[in-house]
């Protein structure tokens, strides 16, 4: 009898990106050692077959921080305060609501709860909150509470995650940020954030959330002790898991900054290292559909131009943010006219989105007044 063996032809890395073929984990891995433009050109040609259209998005949002204080000490977080500090706090839900309301007289429509893990509240604090911001705004989606704010509430209350989950969107939770994820490999957050939730943890409540209809984001955050290859492992498992519930609408990726933390030693990444995993991310998470800039912590400036690295989302304009400014960040606050003025000067077209990347409004240029000069 014939043998005949018929194999699979080989293509570069080149010829993977433009066939839209999966990258394995080691040709992910080599994507550091590639010239950034050539990177940056791989992945604009990715985003352009996932967005065909020269638009780039936004949110209107705002942040809120429920609560400052927290029992879990992250090496790299300057935001939290133990229970008798002076400058500890709860946010009451009339103060939480004033603040929507300011959120909705700018046509905002999403909302971010974030709050440290707090014993002294329980789980009523979390539905009322939820329900009250429901009734009086049914127009705002609730975006809140990261898998370690889920896990840590179902500890205090003897509840599973699951359970959890289910009340809170039975109050009004409409989906789930990905903060906390940080590098989701055990060496790196047994370092980083040794009592806050494993990376398996994490990507567990994802998916329970998913299970529920809740859809959710997925986060990182680079430029610590972590290597290359342990960046890219995160990026897997984020794939594995979005092959598996299809549930995360966006990848979001920013650097650390560590004045003011246990940290300050530590170098911190640069404008470049930042740009190469915008791209990196756009070429490897070829399931997920919308890759944001991070301007609060790369600035205004970058965020531009990780719109031609890959990106196709510039976030929201955040209204207020305490996490990220108490590690001594000093990017002044977005408005919705400064977005708009932003995403325009890259050449692409703005438009505000909702919370489940649907467009809203597309902001066309205006026309242009002629002005006549001599030659
Ligand atoms: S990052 Fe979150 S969990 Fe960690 S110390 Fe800060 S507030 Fe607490």
């Amino acid at each position: 009898m014939l043998n005949v063996t018929t194999s699979r032809p080989t293509f570069s890395i080149e010829e993977k990106v433009i066939r839209g073929e999966r990258l394995t984990q080691e040709e992910s891995c080599s994507l550091f050692n590639v010239d950034l433009f050539t990177l940056g050109r791989w992945a604009d040609f990715r985003r352009k077959v996932l967005h065909p259209e020269p638009i780039a998005t936004f949110v209107v949002d705002r942040n809120l921080n429920y609560t400052n204080v927290c029992n879990t000490d992250c090496k790299f977080c300057a935001f939290y305060r133990h229970p008798t500090a002076p400058d500890a706090y709860v946010r009451s839900i009339e103060e939480v609501l004033n603040r929507i309301q300011e959120l909705v007289e700018i046509d905002g429509t999403q909302v971010l709860l974030q709050g440290g893990h707090n014993s002294s509240l329980r789980l009523n604090y979390y539905t009322d909150l939820l329900k009250a911001i429901r009734t009086r705004f049914p127009q705002v989606h609730i975006h809140s509470f990261s898998p370690s704010e889920i896990d840590f509430i179902g500890r205090r209350e003897g509840l599973t995650s699951l359970e959890v989950l289910k009340i809170l969107k039975e109050a009004g939770l409409m989906s789930v940020p990905g903060g906390g994820a940080e590098i989701l490999v055990d060496r790196v957050k047994n370092y980083m954030s040794p009592y806050k939730i494993q990376p398996s943890r994490w990507l567990g409540i994802m998916e329970e959330a998913n299970s529920i209809g809740l859809h959710t984001t997925a986060t990182m955050v680079y430029g610590a002790v972590e290597s290359k290859e342990e960046r890219i492992e995160h990026l897997m498992r984020i794939r594995e898991l979005q092959d598996k519930t299809g549930g995360f609408k966006a990848f979001i990726l920013w650097s650390y900054s560590f004045s003011n933390t246990p940290l300050f030693h530590l170098t911190e990444a640069t404008g470049s290292e930042y740009l190469r995993m915008v791209a990196i991310a756009r070429l490897v998470l070829d399931n997920v559909p919308n890759l944001q800039t991070g301007w609060l912590t790369e600035s205004k400036r970058l965020a531009q131009v990780a719109l031609s690295y890959g990106a196709n989302d510039m976030g929201g304009i955040l209204m207020e943010e305490n996490v990220v400014s108490a590690t001594g960040i000093k990017t002044p606050m977005m408005t919705k006219e400064e977005m708009i003025r932003l995403i325009r000067d890259t050449g692409k077209t703005p438009a505000q989105r909702n919370t489940r990347y649907e467009i809203v409004k597309i902001f066309h240029d205006k026309p242009r007044t002629h002005t006549p000069f001599a030659l």
